[in-house]
């Protein structure tokens, strides 16, 4: 998706008359991207309408920049899809606040449920958990296993068949024992099945939640919008938390979650691991999906890991310069940074390198390229424009005891990475400067 929206955004660049004409052909690539990310088609036809609507060519003063007031109409319109109009729900510090998670199954709830506890855990909430999920074979032990690796305390049974009896008991134990973030994890089925949705209404009627979250998986596909209003028409969600966007799912359907619920997406899952959990930025987002790389997340995650020395190059970047050497760096960062896929999901490219490619796992693609820059010489690493002659790379083959194929295939993905990279750091500076335009 981002690659060909910002395709679309470029053609409109290197174009030099901005008529109507342009305006129209660059929203018909817009809209063919968004379907193809999973963006429900009513979405994508108020998109069209509302950008036609905002912007007004021939009402544009001359010397005003036109592709960049249309950039930002086209970004604004992401942002405000993503945007229900409601606030998300408060919870008050003190109170017995109960947090009711609903979705099918696989989806993510319990995951989730558990990082949601964790992130308020560290943010001084007392936090506990509730097992009310009596439908999949060791749901409980599952929830056991991951409260206990995240010290939050935790409810459950293994004869207890009743779910809302489960959730009953749990929050007024959890209640009397002083706890203000008290988390129900349900059971989610197959399909949208009458019993699951009853079971679902008899438990928030019971135990009155202050928030109702709808966790859905970002790989759902078309059916996010009718399975979000499935939910959203049985009981009062209020939230919605994305999960699996560390995966190679397009994220349009995120849009639909939130056109169907009229709830905040507040959170988003970034792999399996308990901390891969952050708040939702709506703008970062919108960058991602346009192809532009979230480059100040990208500092970010870098700074918090305590990677200090990489700043220089996040700064080479943003500039839109990239060196072997930087690719080097790059990719012993994201070793150190343990999952592979956060940083490099914020350059656009990046993850397309980390696919399994001929069988062969990203990450051992990665140390073999790494084998390969050792045996390269500093002018090599350190110089975009040096050429590489086929007895050279022969000699580099030879050198770290890879085949001349690999090494090849490190230069088409350093030219594609550094051209990725020139991209954004010409759109930052020009055209679409994200920090600008917030
Ligand atoms: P539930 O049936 O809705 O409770 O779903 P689970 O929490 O059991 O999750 C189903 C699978 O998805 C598990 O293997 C999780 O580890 C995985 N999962 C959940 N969230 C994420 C995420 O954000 N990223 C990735 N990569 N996997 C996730
Ligand atoms: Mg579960």
């Amino acid at each position: 998706l981002g690659s060909r929206i910002s395709g679309a955004l470029r053609k409109m660049t290197d174009s030099t008359v901005i008529d109507e004409t342009a305006l129209k052909e660059m929203l018909k690539e817009i809209n063919h991207a968004l379907l193809e990310a999973d963006v429900n088609i009513k979405s994508v036809v108020q998109l069209r309408k509302n950008v036609t609507e905002r912007v007004k060519l021939e009402e544009l003063a001359a010397g005003v920049n036109k592709r960049k007031v249309i950039q930002k109409a086209v970004f604004d319109e992401l942002c405000s899809m993503l945007d229900p109009g409601t606030a998300p729900v408060t919870l008050k510090r003190g109170k017995p606040n109960v947090v009711m998670f609903v979705g099918l199954q696989g989806n993510g709830k319990t995951t989730s449920c558990v990082k949601y506890a964790y992130y308020h855990q560290r943010k001084g909430w007392k936090a506990c958990l509730v097992c009310a999920d009596t439908f999949r074979a060791g749901a409980f032990d599952q929830l056991k296993q991951n409260a206990t690796k995240a010290k939050v305390p935790f409810f459950g049974s293994y004869t207890e068949t009743d779910p809302v009896k489960i959730a009953t008991d749990g929050v007024n134990r959890f209640k009397n024992e002083g706890y203000d973030l008290i988390i129900v994890d349900t059971s989610g089925r197959h399909k949208q099945e009458e019993a699951l949705f009853a079971e679902m209404e008899q438990m928030a009627e019971s135990v009155n939640p202050t928030d109702i979250i709808f966790v859905m998986d970002s790989a759902i596909g078309q059916a996010a919008y009718d399975q979000a209003l499935a939910f959203r028409a049985k009981v009062k969600v209020g939230s919605v938390i994305i999960t699996k966007l560390d995966g190679h799912a397009k994220g349009g359907g995120a849009l639909s979650a939130v056109s169907a619920t009229k709830s905040p997406i507040t959170f988003i899952g970034t792999g399996e691991h308990i901390d891969e959990f952050e708040p939702f930025k709506t703008q970062a987002f919108v960058g991602r999906l346009l192809g532009l790389g979230d480059v100040s997340g990208l500092v970010n995650t870098i700074k918090e890991a305590g990677l200090h020395e990489n700043v220089e190059m996040y700064k080479r970047i943003t500039e839109g310069v990239f060196t072997l050497r930087d690719m080097y760096d790059q990719l012993e960062s994201i070793s150190k940074l343990g999952p592979l896929n956060k940083v490099m999901g914020m350059i656009p490219g990046m993850a397309e390198m980390m696919k399994n490619t001929n069988g062969v796992d990203g990450s051992v693609r990665i140390k073999r390229f790494q084998h390969i820059m050792d045996s390269m010489t500093m002018k090599e690493m350190e110089d975009p424009k040096v050429n590489f002659t086929a007895s050279r790379k022969e000699r580099i083959a030879r050198g770290s005891g890879r085949h001349p194929q690999e090494v090849e295939e490190l230069l088409i993905e350093y030219k594609r990475f550094s051209k990725v990279v020139g991209k954004v750091g010409k759109m930052s500076k020009k055209n679409m400067n994200i920090d600008q335009l917030s």
